[in-house]
């Protein structure tokens, strides 16, 4: 089997899951309790915070334990939603590309009178700085766009629009689940309020999420109850999956720049394959500016879904766009939004490699690519 979908998830570590064991067996103490088998849990919580915060440049009361990243999403834009009185205008920005929990979210603050302005992007898949002014009212509360994008990889200039905004008291937030332990965050540099990630995008356990908050700001929680997570978010503490998340990060950042290397020279190397034995194809997003490890194709005119699925057949694990939409039959708004034709939103794949992938996998992907194409043309 190679798995080549990493942008859907990822295989949990060795040391992430070895680190997980004591609290899924001897160590199963309720992180609230006072007694020694809580406060063990409790210590191993703080230090998986510390380990988060050390690793986007945030302190360690910045950083709140969800249980995944489109909760984290949900938390920022209900909450400051809901902050505010109902009589006057609230008004959200965000992009058009962004990842379901964050579009559908939107979309039900809209049914409940919220004005949500969706920012447009261009062939690469940026937001342009132009765009964010203009769409700036009295009214705007918060913006919310994504760091890296989840199909195309391509990266947004978040940096450039928090000095844009800087003094308005627009709230800002980032959905930076595809970029951390892939790229080097850093809060203080982005300027950002609130931070998503998931552990699960950089090789940690599903179930296990963070937001940062910025010191000082305040959200009203999703799950009311007890006082954990500094009454931000009740339920008792998910600990094998933080201490999982901790030690994840952990690993990642300190493997950001070897792998990176490593994972653009992969995806240089299947457009290279690729070019040898398909006659025309088109590379979706941006080619510089983005995540090393994402490359969306479209290959001529055939479709996404039957390539993804004889190549599955064969052992190989792509994705045509993301895991959110692969039930539906509707071409990817990501692809839409670029520019992209129906017909060629519909022939895109996403191969996404990750950490536990080889030079010698990519050149079997490439193989296999290449004759699954010529049987799907010589069916047309
Ligand atoms: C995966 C993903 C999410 C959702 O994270 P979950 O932990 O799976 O809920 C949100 N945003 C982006 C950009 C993602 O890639």
């Amino acid at each position: 089997m190679i798995y080549a979908d990493n942008a859907s998830t990822t295989q949990l570590s060795k040391g992430a899951f070895e680190s997980m064991l004591p609290y899924l067996s001897s160590d199963y103490g309720n992180a609230s309790s006072r007694h020694m088998l809580g406060v063990r849990a409790q210590n191993a919580v703080k230090l998986a915070r510390n380990q988060i915060a050390n690793a986007i440049g945030a302190e360690n009361s910045e950083i709140i334990f969800t249980s995944c990243g489109s909760e984290s999403n949900n938390l920022v834009l209900q909450s400051v939603s809901t902050n505010l009185s109902t009589d006057k205008e609230t008004h959200i920005i965000t992009s058009s590309i962004e990842h379901h929990s964050v579009l559908s979210t939107c979309s039900m603050l809209e049914k409940r009178g919220i004005k949500v302005t969706y920012l447009p992007v261009d062939g690469r898949g940026v937001v342009s700085l132009s765009d964010v002014k203009r769409a700036l009212r009295p009214s705007t509360k918060l913006i919310s766009i994504m760091l890296a994008n989840n199909e195309i990889g391509t990266i947004q200039p978040i940096a450039e629009i928090s000095q844009l905004i800087k003094d308005t008291g627009i709230l800002f937030h980032v959905d930076a689940v595809q970029a951390v332990g892939h790229i080097q965050v850093n809060v203080s540099n982005l300027g950002v309020d609130f931070l998503t990630a998931s552990a699960h995008k950089f090789n940690g356990p599903k179930g296990s999420g963070f937001l940062y908050i910025r010191s000082g700001l305040k959200l009203h929680p999703l799950i009311y109850g007890g006082e954990q997570e500094f009454g931000i978010r009740a339920g008792t503490e998910n600990v094998a999956g933080i201490v999982g998340m901790g030690y994840a990060i952990w690993e990642s950042v300190k493997l950001i720049d070897y792998e990176s290397c490593r994972l653009k020279e992969m995806v240089k190397e299947t457009i290279r394959g690729i070019k040898d034995t398909v006659e025309t194809f088109l590379i979706n997003g941006d080619s510089d500016n983005k995540l090393p490890g994402i490359l969306n194709i479209s290959l001529n005119s055939i479709s996404g879904q039957s390539l993804m699925h004889i190549l599955s057949m064969k052992g190989i694990c792509v994705s045509t766009g993301s895991a959110c939409n692969s039930l539906s039959d509707e071409p990817s708004h990501v692809l839409l939004q670029i520019g992209r034709p129906k017909n060629i939103a519909n022939s895109q794949i996403r191969i996404s490699y990750g950490r536990y992938n080889t030079l010698e996998e990519v050149g079997v992907i490439v193989r296999e690519i290449s004759s699954s194409y010529k049987k799907i043309k010589n069916l047309l």
